[in-house]
C-alpha cells in the first residue's frame, strides 16, 4: 500500500488526497479530479498493474520523476472498482462534493464510500445464486467463540457460536464468507488456520478499532424486522435477540455482531434500512456436516475442478428466482433435525407434483420475477436506479396471481401458510407505476425518469424546456427567412451554448444585430439578445427540471426505502416457494419419491440411485437396497472390485438421507429414513501437503474426528479407512475402528474396504453384515453388474482392473505370479483367521470361541485349514467324506511337532 507519510510540500488538492487516504488506509483510494478518479503513489501502481492502465506521472519537477499516477474515465469507475474488489481489494472513492464550475477555490472531496469484498453492492459484481458474507469473529485461543454474518446485498443478517475452532472452522467452510474481521485475540488464535483460504480476505482489527461494551451496545440497539418476516427474534433489538437466546456466551456473539456493523458504517457511512433483525441459530440444531463430508459428497462443487456441474446443488437446483438459489444452497447446508418441519416440506412437495397446474402456474410467475431480496438491499442503501424500481413495480403485478393460484388450488399446510402471509406489495408496485415512466432512463441523473402529471411545478419546467426548443425552431426558420440565407443553422453545444451559424460565403448577408460569438475555418456563430433570453430560460428550465426529478426520485426511493422489511419478507415466502416448486419439479422429472421420515433408528432405501450420477452418466443406473438400523445391521462390510460401485453406492445413501432432510423427494423406489443428525463421509483422503500433512496423517485426522463425534444417530460413510499405509497396519486400523464403531458409537455406517479380512468381523460382530457389489467373470475379463448382494467377494479383481485400464501385458502378467505368491504365503500363514483376535480375547470376549478355536493356528496346521477351505459338503459323497476325515486326521497327527 502507499507510504503513509505525506511528502513535506503539497498541492491543496494533493493535501485532500493525503487526508482521505490517511482516513482509509487500508483501501486503494480513488480520486475523483475532473472527469477521471486518480490514484496515486503505489495506489497508483497497484490499479496499473491489476486493470492494465497506463502509469504516467503527476507534479514532475525539475529533474524529479513526479508521483506516480493512474486514473478511470469517472462513467466507467464501477465496473474497475468491482474488477478490483474481486481482486481482493478494498476501495475508497473520493468524490467531488460540489460542482466545480460554481465552487470558489478548491473542490470540497469527501470519500463517499468504501467497497470491499465483503461489502457489495453492485448487482453486476455479484453472483446470483450466492450469497455474500461479511463475517465478524471474536473469541479467544481454543473456543468458545461467536460468529455473525451480514450479506449487505440483501440485508440478512445471521449469528451463532462454535465451542472451539473445528466446529467453528466447518461452520465457516459451511458459510463462505467473502471478507472475515476478527478481534485481536481470535486473530491470534485462527488468523494463520484462514490465511490458506482462497478467496476469503480475512483481517484483525487492531485492538483500538475494536468496539468497546458502549459502542457494542450502541451498534447492536437496533430494532428491525427479520428478513424472513416472523420468526424467533421478531420485534427485538439485535442485543436483545442475542442475549436472550441461550448462547453459552452472549458477549462473544454480540461482539462479532458490532464488527460488523461497525465496519458496515464505516463503509457505507451508516447502517442502512434493510439490514434485517439478527438471527441467531445453534450449530446444533441442524444436521452437522463438517467440511470434510461436504467436499466428499460433492454438495455444491465437485472434488475436482471445484464445478457446480456434476454437485448434487446443480443438480438439484430447479430454482427460478436468484432468491430461491440462495436459499435452496441454504437448506442444502442446514438440513432439517425437526421431523414435523421435514413433514411439512414434503407435504408442499407433494401436492406440487400432484397438481401439476399449480406447479405450473406458479412457475410462469416465478420465472419474470425479479430479485427483490437484492432490490431492497439496493432500496435500503438508496441505490436503485429507475430501472430496479419499475422491476419492483414488474414484480409487485405479478404476485397476486401468485397468491391466488395458491389460495385456489393449495391444501398443504405449508403452502397454504405462504399464501396467507405473502404480502403482494400492490401498493408499492403502485407508487412506482404512478410516479415512474413506463421505460426509464438506467440512471437518474438525466432526468426523464418521473412521468407528466405527477407534479405540476415539474410539468411546468417540462413545458419551458421542450416548448423552448420548438421556439428555438421557430427561431431558426423565421431567421432563415428574414436574412435570406437558407443554410443558416441554430445549434447548441455546451462550451458555448445556443447560437447561429453562417458559413463564409454567405457573411455578408448577416444584419447588423447579429453579435459575433465565434470564428471558425468556413463559418462564424452569431447570437441575438433574443436567442440569449431563449437560451437562458431553456437552460435554467432544463438544469431545474433535473433537480427536481432528482428530488422526486429520492423522495420515491426514500419511501420505498421505509419498506423494505415487507419486501424482503416477501422475498423470503417467494424464495421458499420457489424451491419447493424446483424440488417438485426435480421429483417428477427424475422420478423420485416422497421419503418417509421419522424418529427411528431405521435407514432403508428400496432401490435407490445416485442423483448425480444416474443424471449425467449415459449408460444406465443400476438401483440398489440398502438396508440400516441400530439393532440388527447397523455396519455393512462392502467389499467388490475396484470400479466396481461401492463408492457410488455409499455416497447415494448419504445424499438421499440429505436430501430427505432437507424436504426434497429421493431417488429410489421407497425410502424410509429415520433421522440423521450427522453424516460423516470419508470417501478417499486428499493430501494437504500445504498444511504439511500427508494424506496418511489426514485420513486419521478425520477418522479421529469421526469416532469423537459421531453418535447413535450419525449415519457414516466410509470408504477405504487405512488404505494409505502398510496392507498390515491398514487392516489393522480398519478392523479396530469398525470394531469402536460396533461397539460403542452404534451409529449407523457403511463401510466400503478393499481388505476382505474385514468381512470375518460379521463372525464376531453381531451387527455387522457383509456385502458385496457383484461381478461376473467371463474369459478373464471382469463384467460389472453394480448390483449389491449379500456376502462378501472373495477376489479384490484389482489386476484385471488395472489389465482394463491398459497397463502393458508383462506388467500385468507378472502382477498374476506375484500375486500368485502371496496368496499361497497368506494361507501358509493363517494370517486372515488370526485377525479376530485380540490380546485380551481370553478374559474379555465370549464372542464366537468355538470359531477362533477352530482357526487358531497352533491347533491347526495349514494343510488342514486349506482342506477344509476347498471341500465343498453339498456335493461330498458319503464315501468322499470319509476319506477327507481319514486324510484330515492324517495331516493333524503328521502336522503335531
Ligand atoms: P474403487 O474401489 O476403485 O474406488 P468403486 O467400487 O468405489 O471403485 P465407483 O467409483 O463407485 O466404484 O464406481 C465406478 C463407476 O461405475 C462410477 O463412476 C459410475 O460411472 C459407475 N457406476 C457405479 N455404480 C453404478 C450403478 N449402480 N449403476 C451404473 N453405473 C454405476
Amino acid at each position: 500500500m502507499v507510504q503513509l507519510e505525506p511528502p513535506a510540500r503539497l498541492t491543496p488538492a494533493m493535501q485532500q488526497f493525503w487526508d482521505a487516504k490517511q482516513a482509509n488506509p487500508d483501501c486503494l483510494l480513488l480520486f475523483r479530479m475532473g472527469d477521471f478518479y486518480e490514484t496515486f503513489y503505489e495506489d497508483a501502481v497497484t490499479v496499473s498493474r491489476e486493470l492494465e492502465l497506463t502509469l504516467t506521472a503527476r507534479d514532475k519537477g525539475a529533474g524529479g520523476t513526479g508521483i506516480p499516477m493512474a486514473g478511470v474515465p469517472h462513467h466507467a469507475v464501477n465496473g474497475y472498482i468491482a474488477r478490483l474488489v474481486e481482486k481482493g481489494y478494498k476501495v475508497a472513492v473520493c468524490d467531488q462534493m460540489e460542482d466545480p464550475a460554481l465552487a470558489r477555490g478548491l473542490v470540497r472531496r469527501e470519500v463517499t464510500r468504501v467497497v470491499t469484498p465483503g461489502v457489495v453492492l453492485d448487482v453486476e459484481s455479484l453472483s446470483a445464486g450466492q450469497p455474500n458474507y461479511l463475517l465478524g469473529l471474536a473469541g479467544a485461543g481454543s473456543g468458545p467463540f461467536g460468529l455473525a454474518y451480514l450479506d449487505i446485498s440483501t440485508g440478512e443478517f445471521w449469528a451463532s457460536e462454535a465451542d472451539g475452532p473445528a466446529r467453528l472452522l466447518d461452520e465457516l467452510a459451511r458459510i463462505e464468507p467473502r471478507e472475515l474481521r476478527l478481534t485481536p485475540t481470535a486473530g491470534e488464535a485462527l488468523a494463520e488456520r484462514l490465511a490458506s483460504r482462497t478467496g476469503w480476505l480475512v483481517e484483525t482489527v487492531p485492538a483500538t478499532e475494536l468496539p468497546g461494551e458502549r459502542g457494542v451496545q450502541r451498534l447492536l440497539d437496533v430494532r428491525r424486522p427479520l428478513a424472513g418476516g416472523a420468526g424467533q427474534s421478531a420485534g427485538l433489538s439485535h442485543l436483545q435477540a442475542v442475549e436472550s437466546f441461550g448462547f453459552t456466551q452472549p458477549a462473544l456473539v454480540a461482539q462479532a455482531a458490532a464488527l460488523v456493523l461497525g465496519y458496515i458504517e464505516r463503509t457505507q457511512k451508516r447502517v442502512a434500512e434493510h439490514v434485517a433483525g439478527l438471527r441467531c441459530y445453534s450449530l446444533a440444531g441442524a444436521m452437522i456436516l463438517d467440511e470434510t463430508t461436504r467436499a466428499n459428497l460433492e454438495l455444491d462443487r465437485t472434488l475436482i475442478g471445484g464445478k457446480r456441474q456434476g454437485s448434487l446443488l446443480g443438480l438439484v437446483d430447479r430454482t427460478r428466482t436468484p432468491m430461491g438459489a440462495r436459499l435452496l444452497r441454504r437448506w442444502l447446508g442446514y438440513p432439517l433435525l425437526d421431523v414435523a418441519a421435514i413433514d411439512e416440506r414434503l407435504g408442499a412437495v407433494a401436492e406440487l407434483v400432484e397438481k401439476p397446474s399449480l406447479r405450473v402456474a406458479l412457475e410462469e410467475v416465478l420465472a419474470r420475477l425479479a430479485d427483490l431480496e437484492r432490490l431492497a438491499g439496493r432500496l435500503g442503501s438508496q441505490v436503485a436506479s429507475p430501472r430496479e424500481l419499475k422491476a419492483l413495480q414488474t414484480s409487485a403485478e405479478l404476485l397476486p396471481r401468485l397468491r391466488a393460484a395458491l389460495l385456489a388450488q393449495a391444501q398443504a399446510p405449508l403452502l397454504q401458510s405462504r399464501a396467507a402471509t405473502l404480502d403482494t406489495l400492490d401498493d408499492l408496485g403502485r407508487l412506482v407505476a404512478e410516479a415512474v415512466v413506463d421505460d426509464p432512463p438506467a440512471h437518474a441523473r438525466e432526468g426523464g425518469v418521473i412521468r407528466v402529471g405527477r407534479d405540476a411545478a415539474l410539468d411546468e419546467l417540462i413545458r419551458l424546456s421542450t416548448g423552448g426548443k420548438d421556439v428555438l425552431l421557430e427561431l431558426e426558420a423565421t431567421e432563415r427567412q428574414s436574412t435570406g440565407i437558407s443554410s443558416l443553422k441554430l445549434r447548441y453545444n455546451k462550451v458555448f451554448g445556443y447560437y447561429l451559424e453562417v458559413t463564409r460565403p454567405n457573411l455578408h448577408l448577416v444584419p447588423e444585430r447579429y453579435l459575433r460569438k465565434q470564428t471558425m475555418v468556413n463559418a462564424e456563430r452569431f447570437y441575438t439578445p433574443e436567442l440569449k433570453e431563449w437560451e437562458e430560460k431553456i437552460l435554467s428550465a432544463e438544469e431545474k427540471r433535473i433537480a427536481l426529478e432528482a428530488a422526486l426520485f429520492e423522495e420515491l426511493r426514500g419511501r420505498l426505502a421505509g419498506e423494505v422489511g415487507r419486501i424482503q419478507a416477501a422475498a423470503r415466502v417467494i424464495a421458499e416457494l420457489d424451491v419447493l416448486v424446483g424440488f417438485a419439479a426435480l421429483a417428477e422429472r427424475q422420478g423420485y419419491v416422497r421419503p418417509v421420515v421419522d424418529e427411528g433408528e431405521g435407514l432403508v432405501i428400496e432401490e435407490g440411485r445416485h442423483p448425480v450420477v444416474e443424471a449425467l452418466q449415459k449408460s444406465p443406473f443400476v438401483p440398489n437396497t440398502i438396508e440400516l438400523d441400530c439393532r440388527e445391521q447397523q455396519l455393512l462390510i462392502i467389499t467388490g472390485p475396484n470400479m466396481a460401485g461401492k463408492s457410488t453406492a455409499m455416497r447415494q445413501t448419504a445424499l438421499i438421507v440429505l436430501l430427505a432432510q432437507i424436504g426434497s423427494f429421493v431417488p429410489a423406489a421407497a425410502a424410509h429414513i429415520g433421522i440423521v443428525d450427522r453424516i460423516f463421509a470419508r470417501v478417499g483422503a486428499a493430501d494437504n501437503l500445504a498444511q504439511g500433512r500427508s494424506t496418511f496423517m489426514v485420513e486419521m485426522m478425520e477418522t479421529a474426528s469421526i469416532l469423537a463425534h459421531a453418535t447413535r444417530r450419525s449415519l457414516l460413510v466410509l470408504d477405504e479407512i487405512g488404505r494409505g499405509t502398510s496392507t498390515f497396519d491398514g487392516v489393522s486400523i480398519a478392523w479396530a475402528v469398525a470394531e469402536h464403531i460396533h461397539d460403542r458409537l452404534g451409529a449407523r455406517t457403511v463401510f466400503a474396504t478393499h481388505y476382505h479380512e474385514l468381512t470375518e468381523l460379521a463372525l464376531t460382530r453381531s451387527r455387522v453384515r457383509n456385502w458385496s457389489v457383484a461381478v461376473k467373470e467371463w474369459q478373464d475379463e471382469v463384467v460389472f453388474l453394480r448390483k449389491l448382494v449379500p456376502g462378501a467377494t472373495g477376489r479384490s479383481y484389482g489386476i484385471q482392473v488395472a489389465r482394463l485400464a491398459g497397463l502393458p501385458t508383462t506388467v500385468v502378467e507378472r502382477a498374476r505370479e506375484v500375486l500368485a505368491n502371496l496368496e499361497a504365503n497368506q494361507i501358509d500363514a493363517s494370517a486372515r483367521p488370526a485377525l479376530a483376535r485380540s490380546r485380551t480375547e481370553s478374559a474379555a470376549a465370549p464372542a464366537g470361541p468355538r470359531q477362533l478355536d477352530l482357526f487358531a493356528p497352533a491347533a491347526l496346521p495349514p494343510r488342514v485349514v486349506q482342506l477344509l477351505q476347498n471341500v465343498d459338503p453339498d456335493t461330498l459323497s458319503p464315501r468322499d467324506a470319509l476319506l477327507l476325515v481319514y486324510q484330515l486326521r492324517q495331516e493333524l497327527v503328521a502336522g503335531q511337532p
